[in-house]
C-alpha cells in the first residue's frame, strides 16, 4: 500500500501518522485513511515510542534506543526506529510522501509547498522568526529526506491559512516598510484552523459561510476569526508569543514592559526569551503549572487567578474578533483544553450572553458537538482537530 507519512517534529519528539494514499477525503463519506498513529518523545533524553491504531489499539509502547539505531543526528535515529516498525507493522506499506509540519512559512508561502534543496534554504531563513520550532520542523525534514529518499516530500505551514487575511490585520502600525521586510501578524496554528474550516464545510456547510471564531486553546492558545472560509484575523503575531496567554508564553504584552526589562532592569535577550516564552502565562501567573487540568485540581488562589486572566483574555479576544466580523455565527472550541475544559467554555459562553451565546449544560458537559441551545443566537461546537489529517489531505493533493 502507497502510504503517506505525517511528521511534526519538535525539540524532544516527533509525532507521526500514517494514512492510505488512496483515501478520499474530499468526500464527505469518504475517510481519511488513517492507519497508524504515535509518537517518539524524549529524543536525547529518554526515548519512547508509542503508536496506536484509529480504534484506539497500542500497538508499541516502548523505551527505545536511538543509539542503536543507524547513524545520524537524533531525528535521523528516530526516524530510523520509526522506519523499522512501519515495516515490521505493515510490510505491505510503502511511503510514497511524507507531508511535514512547518511552523513557518514567511510572508510568501501561502499554500502547501513541494519540498526541495532551494525551498529549504529559503525556509532557513525564517528560523530567527520561530527559534523554538523552525530549526525542529527543518532537521526533521532533512532527515526524512534522507530516510525517505525516493518519496514526495511537502511542507504544511502554520502560517498559510492567515495568509489571505487582510491588510489591517496582517500589519502593525510601524513604518511601512517593516511590513514590506516581513514583520507581519502571521498568526499560527493555521493548519489546525485550516482543518475545523474544512470540517464545518463537509459537516455545517451554513455555518461555514458565515462570521466564526475558532478558539484553539491548547498548550500554544490562539484564536482566529472566519469568514465563509477565509481566515479575518488572529490573536497571534509576528510570533507564537502574543495573544492568549498560554501555558508558558505570555500572550499580549505592552512592548514597553520588554523596553523596562531592558533599561532598568538589565535582561539581555536570552533572559527577556526565557521570560516570556518559558516562564509566564499560566505558569507565571500560578507559580504552581502551566497545565490547566493542574490548575483545575489546584482550586482557589494563584490557580484560580490564572485561569481567571485566561478566561478574561479570551472574552476580550472573541469579542474583538466578532466585532471586525460584525458579529459572530458560531463559536467553535478545539485543542486540549477547548475540547476539554467544560467549566471554562461555560464560564466564556456566560460571559458572551450579551452576544445572545447560550451552552445546554448537559451538551457541555457531555461534550456533544453542538453545545449551544437550540435558541441560542450563535451555534457554540467542540471539534476535536486534527493537524495530520489535514496535512495528509494537502499532500494527496500534490501527489496526483
Ligand atoms: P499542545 O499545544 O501541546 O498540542 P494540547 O492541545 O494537547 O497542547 O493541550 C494541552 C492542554 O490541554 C493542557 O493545559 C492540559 O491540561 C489541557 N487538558 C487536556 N486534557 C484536559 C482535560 N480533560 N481537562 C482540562 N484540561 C485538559
Amino acid at each position: 500500500m502507497d502510504a503517506i507519512l505525517v511528521l511534526n517534529a519538535g525539540s524532544s519528539s516527533i509525532k507521526f501518522a500514517i494514512f492510505d494514499q488512496r483515501a478520499d477525503d474530499d468526500n464527505p463519506g469518504g475517510g481519511n485513511g488513517e492507519r497508524l498513529r504515535g509518537q517518539i518523545d524524549g529524543i536525547g533524553d529518554e526515548p519512547h515510542f508509542k503508536a496506536r491504531t484509529p480504534d484506539g489499539e497500542v500497538v508499541a509502547d516502548e523505551s527505545v534506543a536511538l543509539q542503536e539505531a543507524t547513524s545520524g543526528n537524533p531525528h535521523e535515529r528516530a526516524l530510523a526506529v520509526l522506519l523499522g516498525f512501519i515495516e515490521r507493522f505493515d510490510p505491505s506499506l510503502s511511503v510514497a510522501a511524507v507531508g511535514h509540519r512547518v511552523v513557518h512559512g514567511g510572508p510568501d508561502y501561502a499554500e502547501p509547498t513541494r519540498l526541495d534543496d532551494q525551498t529549504l534554504a529559503a525556509l532557513d531563513r525564517f528560523v530567527p522568526l520561530a527559534p523554538l520550532h523552525q530549526p525542529h520542523n527543518l532537521a526533521g525534514v532533512r532527515a526524512a529526506m534522507r530516510a525517505f529518499a525516493g518519496a514526495l516530500q511537502v511542507a504544511c505551514f502554520d502560517t498559510a491559512f492567515h495568509r489571505r487575511q487582510p491588510w489591517v490585520a496582517d500589519t502593525f502600525a510601524l513604518p511601512r516598510h517593516f511590513y514590506d521586510e516581513g514583520v507581519r501578524r502571521y498568526g499560527f496554528h493555521g493548519l489546525s484552523y485550516d482543518y475545523i474550516s474544512r470540517y464545518l464545510q463537509k459537516a455545517h456547510p451554513d455555518l461555514a459561510q458565515g462570521r466564526v471564531v475558532v478558539a484553539h486553546l491548547g498548550n500554544g492558545a490562539s484564536l482566529c476569526a472566519i469568514q465563509d472560509g477565509r481566515a479575518m484575523g488572529s490573536t497571534m503575531g509576528f510570533t507564537a508569543v502574543d495573544g492568549m496567554p498560554m501555558g508558558t508564553r505570555t500572550g499580549q504584552l505592552d512592548p514597553g514592559v520588554i523596553l523596562y526589562l531592558l533599561a532598568e532592569k538589565g535582561l539581555g535577550h536570552a533572559e527577556i526569551e526565557t521570560l516570556i516564552y518559558k516562564e509566564s502565562g499560566l505558569l507565571g501567573l500560578s507559580g504552581i503549572s502551566g497545565d490547566w487540568r493542574r490548575l483545575e485540581e489546584s482550586g482557589p488562589g494563584h490557580a484560580a487567578d490564572a485561569m481567571a486572566y485566561f478566561t478574561h483574555r479570551a472574552l476580550r479576544e472573541i469579542g474583538g474578533l466578532a466585532a471586525t466580523m460584525g458579529g459572530i455565527d458560531a463559536l467553535v472550541f478545539t485543542a486540549g483544553i477547548g475540547e476539554n475544559a467544560a467549566g471554562l467554555r461555560r464560564d466564556i459562553a456566560q460571559g458572551l450572553g450579551w452576544l445572545g451565546v447560550a451552552i445546554d449544560p448537559a451538551r457541555n458537559d457531555a461534550k456533544a458537538e453542538i453545545i449551544s441551545t437550540d435558541a441560542s443566537a450563535v451555534t457554540v461546537l467542540v471539534i476535536p482537530t486534527d493537524e495530520e489529517a489535514v496535512i495528509a489531505h494537502h499532500t494527496r493533493s500534490l501527489m496526483t
